[in-house]
């Protein structure tokens, strides 16, 4: 297969958690005989310090014309005097809105050999987790009007939470099909008890999920949700929510299985094309020090293989070398214990590469 990717390596430590990543689609292309070709363009602050403006037209038009887009992370303090609208994480709401990429896939799987990074209680994570969160990524409030006025001296700012009919039901149907590949159970949060817009929500909820009589559907507010996954995360199996409720709780959702540095997402469109991203940020406090996990990364290539390409066993391949390496004991500092060698970036990559086989 030939496969044209888009990548972005952004800001922090995007550049080599993204160069690790390349490495291991390389050693699968060999492995599996495909060719993937590369090609690479400018988001976040790097772009800004070197175009004017986090996300060039240029970034939007070839991430259009490839069949998926591998991020790094984008970001920094070197941004933060810019007002919101500058800053480089404007560009990723540009992309999901310009690449209407609406669906974002955050699975949330505890790796055996990393059980006890867990905060949790042993008993309450006993035999492992495996959930994830369907969270809708391109409505909601991130996206309604904003604003600041001034009225009598006074000063006010607001920022609307508003969806449209269509994006919860395309949303809905995402998380439904989701739960018919997994355990047929979906938990859908909102905050029907204050908020209209989830009101209309958990109707349109209820109504899709009419089409699925197969799929145990319950709903929750948002404020036990948080609590659930922390008191009784084994409950969940998909979760299904809104932009910012599902921002929330699936960092919440990651902490629980041990590491923000193990974990993958997707942001889908319609068909196939996607988004392929760590769920972690740019970490400037480690960038540049071959310290940061390049896992998550590694494995949103994995899912992207499987979900964009159908390509299971490539995807397999991956993931099971990654299991590998944890397994044979390297760790990255992040997840290391006190006692453990800690192996740098570039090493647990190639030790991915050598642990991939056909
Ligand atoms: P962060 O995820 O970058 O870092 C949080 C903590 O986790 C830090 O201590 C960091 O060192 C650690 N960490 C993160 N990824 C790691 C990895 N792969 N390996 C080891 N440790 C890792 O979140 P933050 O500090 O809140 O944000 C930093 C910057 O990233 C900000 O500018 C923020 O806006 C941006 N950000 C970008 C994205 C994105 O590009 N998708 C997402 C979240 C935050």
């Amino acid at each position: 297969m030939n496969i044209n990717l888009s990548v972005i390596k952004g800001d922090g430590i995007g550049p080599e958690v993204t160069e690790e990543a390349i490495k291991v689609l390389d050693k699968i292309g060999e492995l599996y005989n495909h060719s993937f070709e590369y090609k690479y363009v400018l988001a976040g602050g790097i772009a800004i310090d070197e175009i004017g403006n986090c996300l060039p037209d240029e970034t939007v038009n070839v991430c259009k014309s490839s069949d998926s887009v591998i991020l790094g992370a984008v970001g920094g303090p070197k941004w933060d005097h810019l007002p919101g609208s500058e800053r480089p994480e404007m560009a990723l709401l540009g992309l999901r809105k310009a690449l209407n990429l609406y669906a974002n896939i955050r699975p949330a799987l505890m790796f055996e050999s990393l059980s006890d990074a867990c905060p949790l209680k042993e008993e309450i994570v006993q035999g492992g987790l495996n959930l994830v969160v369907v969270r809708e990524l391109t409505g909601g409030i991130y996206f309604g009007d904003k604003g600041r006025k001034k009225e009598n001296n006074k000063e006010t700012a607001y920022d609307v939470e508003q969806y449209w009919d269509y994006e919860v039901e395309r949303i809905a149907r995402v998380g439904f099909d989701l739960a018919m590949n997994r355990s047929k159970r979906l938990t859908s949060v909102d905050k029907a008890n204050v908020l209209e817009s989830s009101r209309m929500w958990r109707s349109i909820v209820n109504k899709i999920a009419k089409e699925y009589p197969e799929v145990e559907l319950n709903h929750q507010y948002v404020d036990n949700a948080a609590m659930q996954l922390v008191r009784n995360p084994k409950q969940f199996d998909v979760i299904l929510t809104s932009n910012i409720f599902g921002d929330i709780l699936s960092d919440e959702a990651s902490q629980v299985t041990g590491s923000i540095g193990m974990l993958p997402s997707s942001s889908l469109s319609n068909g196939n094309f996607g988004m392929y991203e760590p769920i972690h940020g740019s970490a400037p406090d480690i960038a540049g020090k071959d310290v940061a996990n390049p896992m998550a990364t590694i494995l949103s290539c994995a899912m992207m293989l499987r979900t964009t390409f159908n390509l299971k066993n490539e995807a397999r391949a991956i993931e099971d070398a990654v299991n590998k390496t944890l397994n044979e004991g390297y760790r990255t500092m992040d997840i290391a214990k006190p006692w453990e060698e800690v192996t740098g970036t570039k090493k647990i990559g190639d030790m991915i590469v050598q642990n991939i086989k056909p």
